[in-house]
């Protein structure tokens, strides 16, 4: 197979994976290559990622302008090409909305506690990009404040971003993104979250080049004075030298009843007062 028939195979598949997930529901998501330096290959608009074909895929230039494929490219290819643009090194870009990644952009939550340490090693942080109408130039600069120090970054009240090397790379960002998403949910459902702590996240970040991980940005360090979105991916991570786990202080004092026991106390308090 050609280089680019290569590409259109992984491209489809990883597709019909996000499909298979729940990542994407119906035609949401879309998916793009470098083709060479000056073309792209992505997947085209209104079509169900999990049941593409690779004739299906459109290229464009760097610039967005269709130059071959029978289909109009992705409608979120402005987000694309502004990674390609502040991305150099980056070679494939993946969107979808996997259910739980996309509960905590509703929900304005980042991704950036200091919880496990494989996400350390890998993403560092997830950021939430802000708000912005999908489709329009609005994302792309919501996206650009992240890109240069991110590999992966949650779209306010929209979804989720990442990119890689390879179409693979960038995609198994994402089920990293979504597989921590749902170890953070289920932590705090239990509640109770236990961080790492502050020095053991150098230690973790010292890993990155034992194992030879190209992490676009290094892990700010504790209250650097201007945390700057492109320079470095902010985690939250408290200090103990001493300890490598810390508890996290979220739920100090938390007082959590049953509905049936808040009813009850409301019954009572209503009792006293006749
Ligand atoms: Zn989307």
């Amino acid at each position: 197979m050609t280089a680019e028939g290569t590409l259109r195979a992984d491209i489809v598949e990883v597709g019909r994976r996000m499909y298979a997930r729940g990542y994407t529901a119906s035609n949401d998501g879309n998916i793009s290559a470098r083709l060479g330096s000056d073309r792209l290959l992505m997947t085209p608009k209104g079509v169900c990622k999990g049941f593409m074909t690779p004739d299906m895929l459109c290229i464009t230039d760097l610039e967005g302008k269709k130059v071959q494929g029978d289909r109009d490219p992705s409608s979120e290819m402005l987000m694309h090409l502004e990674v390609y643009r502040q991305r150099p090194d980056v070679a494939a870009v993946v969107h979808a909305h996997p259910p739980t990644a996309t509960g905590f952009a509703v929900a304005g939550i980042p991704l950036d506690r200091a919880v496990l340490a494989e996400v350390l090693t890998t993403l560092g942080s997830i950021p939430i990009a802000a708000y912005a109408t999908p489709s329009t130039s609005e994302l792309p600069e919501a996206v650009r404040q992240f890109v240069k120090a991110h590999d992966g970054m949650l779209l306010a009240n929209h979804g989720a971003l990442t990119i890689g090397a390879d179409v693979y790379a960038a995609y198994y960002k994402m089920e990293t993104i979504e597989h921590f998403a749902k170890i953070s949910l289920v932590a705090r459902l239990l509640g109770r979250e236990n961080l790492i702590s502050r020095e053991e996240v150098g230690r973790l970040q010292g890993l990155r080049d034992t194992y030879g991980i190209k992490a676009p940005a290094p892990i700010c360090a504790e209250n650097e004075p201007a945390q700057d979105p492109a320079a470095c991916q902010v985690v939250q991570a408290p200090s103990s030298p001493h300890v490598r786990l810390v508890p996290s202080a979220d739920h100090d004092g938390e007082i959590r009843l049953t509905y049936r026991q808040l009813t009850e106390l409301i019954e009572d308090a209503v009792r006293t007062l006749r």
